[in-house]
């Protein structure tokens, strides 16, 4: 009789959840800077479930860590079900997290704080709880071997935060088309779009607004009717700047330019 995934599942073992979570979020400070190094991560994921692995110990479940850039892999996790061709998965739990300043916070961001039933630390829902969840789960399933019907595959990514970045982490994997056999069941995107834990997201679409006019010189706006203004001799925008970065980022600064006319006065 095949078993339910939830039931497998059970309950969330706080006493092994909380202190993968911890070890996680210790791994921010290395490095401090802006290159993480997903592979520390991975390292954590797989002392958990590579005993249960069908290489070192003869277990279910077949790990696939897969390597882009040095230090910045991804792993694919497979427990095989019963019916051929029958999968569910879960993709997009990260292994980065934004960078952050410690000095800029009132507490350590970078190690976990456990608070009664609050956690806090950097990654906490973006994405590092969610790694150590999904890692629970596979886990209990290597654990128990529980019969399924559905092949379940977790798949941990490096590189999501950094959209300027191609080639470390998902965007490869589906160019290898190591993802494909995914699309013949449900998959859910593990990850949270905002503050609060969620229970998923779904994608990204990125857009961009172009606006076109007529060039004219600064100081005759007036004289285009249409656009209804005139323009003195103070200052005047005309042209704006940023430094690029990921479309997923906010720029941190912006220059803006123009000129200003002076009047030269003859007395
Ligand atoms: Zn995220």
């Amino acid at each position: 009789m095949a078993a339910n995934l939830l039931a497998t599942l059970g309950d969330l073992e706080r006493d092994s959840f909380v202190p993968l979570l911890s070890k996680l979020i210790g791994e921010s400070k290395h490095p401090p800077e802006l290159i993480p190094q997903e592979d520390r991560v991975v390292k954590h994921v797989l002392d958990i479930l590579l005993p249960f692995s069908t290489t070192s110990s003869g277990g279910p479940l077949l790990v696939n860590h897969v390597t882009y850039h040095a230090g910045r892999g991804n792993l694919i996790i497979e427990y095989p079900g019963t019916v051929p061709g029958k999968i569910l998965s879960f993709v997009g739990c990260h292994m980065d997290v934004v960078t952050v300043n410690p000095n800029d916070w009132d507490f350590d961001p970078l190690s976990l704080t456990v608070d009664g039933d609050k956690l806090r630390g950097r990654g906490t829902t973006d994405c590092l709880g969610h790694v150590a969840l999904v890692t629970e789960l596979v886990r209990k399933l290597g654990e128990t071997k529980s019969n399924l019907k559905s092949t379940i595959v977790a798949v941990f990514i490096a590189n999501e935060e950094n959209s300027a970045i191609t080639g470390v982490g998902v965007d490869a994997l589906v160019k290898d088309g190591l993802l494909n056999k995914l699309k013949d069941g449900p998959l859910y995107w593990i990850d949270t779009a905002d503050k609060q834990p969620g229970v998923g997201t779904g994608g990204m679409i990125p857009w961009k607004l172009h606006v076109t006019g007529r060039l004219f010189h600064s100081g005759l706006a007036h004289k285009e009717q249409v656009y209804g203004f005139a323009t003195p001799s103070t200052m005047k925008p005309t042209q704006w700047s940023y430094p690029g970065g990921g479309i997923n980022q906010i720029p941190g600064e912006c220059t803006i330019s123009g000129d200003v006319r002076f009047i030269l006065l003859l007395s």
